[in-house]
């Protein structure tokens, strides 16, 4: 087995080649030539010397991904599907805009939070990635995205940590792999242009802050706990006061930013007038300063086994209106990549459940929410 060179941040990188008596400079060049040119093959590295070359072609290789398929949608987004061997795929998707190039990131196959509305959560947890496994989803996108392209530019602007997975429970591999984002000799993305997204572990969001505090989104999707406790099954340990007194703290480390809530809109759940007040109550309570969150509504992407379904249109549209006018910053996000399944929520990839998080789902499923209003099938 050689070291995956895509597991190693700047300073593990400049180690690891201390240890092949090599000097911080050519650490740099490596750490560039991989990055930067997408290079794998070290005999490309040509500024690198000969002697060089041969250690690490004993001892080190840049491990890809192997891409199980590859979709692309009618308004550009592309989707691919990596094996993460032992039967786990994971996702990873592209969404083009005209002045950004987002890349939506997994960071574990499965996951263990098990949120309701989630085709993640419903496929159960099977384990963390590894650094490499989630730089290798960014390395090999603006790689060959430049290449189809024909651009020799960056492609990817942004990187969201929103892909398959919670970011946070898988807290030691993401740091490094956040910081070769960040890196200028790497990805060389501004702090807020990275945003981890998080269901609420409240522990890491404060070492996240401390670590590396790039933009951070917060899945809040309810404005009481009773509601929460049911839709995001983490808020029985961090319930929502916790939760924004941890935001709040974020701040502190990460300056003239602010807290992105993501909402997903579930009819007659969590859609109604009386929680848009809620949530003006709760923001009103925690604020410390002027702005320091906004909302990001999403439109649910129904998948069958949920028994949930999408808000109406306008009953979205009164909800953003309700927390507007309340003077809370509040946009209702695109679905991007429908026809291929690569919207938010949508990504499924293939995961071998370890946890019985699906079988407990299913038990879960049979315990209906309270609807606040007569649901649909009955109206
Ligand atoms: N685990 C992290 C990041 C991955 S999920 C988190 O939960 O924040 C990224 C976003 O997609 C989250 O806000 C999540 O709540 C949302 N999401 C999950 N399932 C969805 C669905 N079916 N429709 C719309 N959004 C969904
Ligand atoms: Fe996990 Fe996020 Fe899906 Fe919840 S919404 S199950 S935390 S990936």
């Amino acid at each position: 087995m050689t070291t995956n060179l895509l597991d190693f941040d700047l300073d593990s990188l400049a180690a690891f080649c201390d240890g092949l008596g090599e000097k911080r400079f050519r650490a740099v060049q490596l750490f560039r030539w991989i990055h930067q040119r997408g290079a794998r093959e070290f005999d490309q590295m040509s500024d690198l010397a000969k002697s060089l070359r041969e250690k690490l072609k004993a001892c080190a290789s840049v491990q890809p991904l192997t891409v199980i398929s590859e979709h692309q949608s009618s308004d550009g987004t592309v989707k691919w599907l990596f094996d993460v061997g032992s039967g786990n795929a994971v996702e990873a998707v592209f969404i083009p805009e005209d002045d950004r190039g987002t890349l939506c990131v997994s960071s574990q196959a499965g996951c263990a939070v098990g949120c309701r509305f989630c085709s993640t959560g419903h496929q159960g947890f099977s384990r963390n990635l590894t650094t490499g496994e989630i730089l290798a989803q960014l390395w090999f996108a603006e790689h060959a995205l430049r290449q189809r392209f024909q651009s020799s530019d960056r492609v990817i602007s942004n990187v969201v940590m929103m892909g398959m997975g919670e970011p946070l429970q898988n807290y030691s591999a993401l740091v490094p792999a956040l910081r070769v984002m960040l890196d200028d000799h790497a990805y060389g993305l501004s702090r807020r242009r990275v945003t981890v997204s998080t269901s609420g572990v409240v522990p890491m969001m404060d070492r996240l802050a401390i670590d590396c505090p790039v933009a951070l989104a917060v899945s809040l999707h309810a404005p009481t706990d009773a509601l929460r406790d049911n839709l995001v099954p983490l808020n029985r340990k961090y319930p929502i006061d916790e939760l924004m007194d941890a935001c709040n703290r974020y701040l502190e480390h990460a300056p003239r930013d602010f807290i992105t809530f993501e909402y997903c809109m579930l009819a007659d759940v969590n859609d109604q007038p009386e929680h848009a007040l809620q949530l003006v109550n709760l923001v009103k309570r925690h604020a410390r300063s002027g702005v320091w969150c906004k909302f990001n509504l999403i439109p649910f992407n129904p998948f069958p086994v949920s028994g949930l379904y999408r808000s109406a249109a306008q009953q979205v549209a009164d909800f953003a209106s309700i927390l507007s006018t309340a003077g809370i910053v509040t946009t209702v996000r695109k679905t991007r990549g429908d026809d291929i399944d690569a919207a938010c929520g949508q990504l499924a990839g293939e995961v071998q459940d370890r946890t019985r998080v699906a079988e407990r789902m299913a038990k879960r499923r049979t315990i209906a929410i309270q609807p606040v209003v007569q649901s649909r099938k009955e109206a």
